[in-house]
C-alpha cells in the first residue's frame, strides 16, 4: 500500500537514544511532512470507517497520542480526553500505577471526563511490552466505560504487547522488527 510506504519513510530511527542499545523510533518526522500525515490520518480513518462499532469518545495517551487523538476525535465527532502522568490534570482524577522498563509510574484522568457504559479508542504512538495501553485500558474499565479498539502507529514485534490488551480490538498502522 503507498500510503504505509509514505508513513514508514517518514519515520526516524534514532540508534542509541535515549540510551545506548536502544534505538528510538521518532514518530515526529511524520507530522514535519504533510505528505506522510495525510497519509497516516488516511489510512487510520480509513481502518475506522470500516469498522461498525460506534466509538463515543477518543482517550489519548501523553504525550504522543496527543498529536493525532485529536484529529481523529474530530473525524468522528466525539470528544477527546487525555490520559496523563501523575500531577499534571487539575481537579479530581482516577489514577492507576503501572510498570515501566525499569520502574513504576502512575497515570491519570480527570473525573467526569468519561461517562459510565461510553465506548473507548484508546490511541498512543508506540506498542511494546503493552504495559502503557494495558494501563489505561484498565483504567477506562475502573470508570465504567469499554475500551473497543486500541491503536498505534508503530507496533515493535518482539515484546508481544498485545498479551497484555484484554480483550479489544487493536489496530496498528506499521509493525516494526
Ligand atoms: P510499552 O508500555 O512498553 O508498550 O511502551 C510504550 C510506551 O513507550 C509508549 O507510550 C511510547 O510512547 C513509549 N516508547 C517506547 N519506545 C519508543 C520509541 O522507540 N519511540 C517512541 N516511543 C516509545
Amino acid at each position: 500500500n503507498e500510503n504505509l510506504e509514505i508513513v514508514r519513510s517518514a519515520l526516524k530511527l534514532c540508534p542509541n537514544f535515549p540510551k545506548k542499545g536502544i534505538t528510538f523510533i521518532d514518530i515526529f518526522g511524520i507530522f514535519a511532512n504533510a505528505k506522510a500525515h495525510r497519509a497516516l490520518i488516511d489510512i487510520i480513518l480509513n481502518r475506522l470507517s470500516n469498522r461498525n462499532k460506534t466509538i463515543d469518545v477518543v482517550v489519548g495517551l501523553e504525550a504522543r497520542g496527543f498529536v493525532f487523538g485529536p484529529q481523529i476525535a474530530l473525524s468522528l465527532q466525539v470528544p477527546f480526553v487525555p490520559v496523563r502522568k501523575r500531577g499534571k490534570l487539575p481537579g479530581k482524577v482516577a489514577q492507576i500505577d503501572y510498570e515501566l522498563e525499569y520502574g513504576k509510574d502512575t497515570m491519570e484522568i480527570q473525573l467526569n471526563t468519561l461517562q459510565p457504559k461510553q465506548r473507548v479508542l484508546l490511541v498512543d504512538d508506540l506498542l511494546a511490552t503493552g504495559g502503557t495501553l494495558g494501563a489505561a485500558q484498565k483504567l477506562c474499565a475502573n470508570l465504567g466505560c469499554e475500551v473497543v479498539e486500541t491503536l498505534v502507529i508503530i507496533e515493535l514485534i518482539g515484546f508481544n504487547g498485545r498479551a497484555k490488551l484484554n480483550n479489544v480490538e487493536h489496530f496498528t498502522t506499521l509493525f516494526q522488527f
